[in-house]
């Protein structure tokens, strides 16, 4: 037990570089040194300006995408050794924009998640089903089989460095929240299948977030439960008020 708890800000596709220092100038003032660690995770463009507002600070710094080939004849990619050297700690896989909208499947999800492994970084494997798949009951299915392909080849070791994001498709940027005990079911469930795979240690010492329309008004209450160690924020994460104040709610 005794998770720090994570709340970490994925920009998507917003902040420029200017926007992104006078946020982490705010942002900075309003975080105390309390109870969770920090993450922002800007836009390309904006990561080397962040990494420069957040100087001196406890906040880290993460990418939204990575290529799963250490470098080559990719235009437009970002290598693992670009995002270490610009100073990001953590990486996204799995993130449904990029499932749904890029076409990430599972095997590309496990070629990246590897990528951020080899370059030292943290993976954050996002995992969750879409509100058909919740209708049908199969959300647990859905999960454990994003679970299974996603870490394919992982061993114990190197699965210290994960940390999972559950993120229920139909709450993502939808304003719809999964209830506290859906979020909280959903979540054990992941906990259970990580210790059925990887072992009872590292089930209780693996952080698992919750992702999907997080706010101020609504994250005391997701991060009560026993099994959310954190969040994964998108809209809220753009304003440094609003942002500060889910940081403040893990107490
Ligand atoms: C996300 O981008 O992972 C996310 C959960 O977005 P939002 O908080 O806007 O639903």
């Amino acid at each position: 037990m005794g998770r720090r708890p994570l709340i970490a800000g994925n920009w998507k596709m917003h902040m420029t570089p200017t926007e992104t220092e006078a946020f982490c100038e705010a942002f900075v003032g309003m975080i105390g040194d309390g109870a969770a660690d920090v993450l922002l995770i800007p836009p390309f463009p904006s990561l080397d300006r962040a990494r420069s507002a957040l100087d001196g600070s406890s906040v880290s710094l993460g990418a939204q995408d990575i290529h799963p080939e250490p470098s080559g004849a990719f235009t437009g990619a970002v290598s693992g050794a670009m995002l270490r050297d610009v100073g990001c700690a953590y990486v996204l896989v799995g993130h449904s924009e990029r499932r749904h909208l890029f076409g990430d499947d599972d095997a590309m999800v496990n070629r990246k998640l590897h990528a951020v492994l080899a370059a030292g970084l943290k993976p954050i494997l996002c995992v969750g089903e879409v509100l058909e798949e919740r209708k049908a009951g199969s959300t647990e299915d859905v999960v454990s089989s994003q679970l299974d392909r996603g870490l394919a080849d992982v061993g114990p070791e190197a699965f210290e460095q994960i940390t999972i994001a559950y993120e229920p498709v139909w709450a993502i940027g939808t304003g719809e929240t999964a209830t506290p005990e859906q979020a909280q079911e959903t979540i054990a469930a992941i906990r259970s299948w990580i210790a059925e795979h990887f072992g009872e240690a590292h089930a209780s010492s693996v952080r698992i977030l919750y992702g999907g329309s997080v706010k101020p008004g609504n994250a005391a209450e997701l991060l009560a439960q026993p099994d959310i160690d954190g969040a994964l924020v998108g809209g809220a994460s753009l304003d440094p008020e609003a942002f500060a104040q889910i940081v403040a709610a893990c107490g």
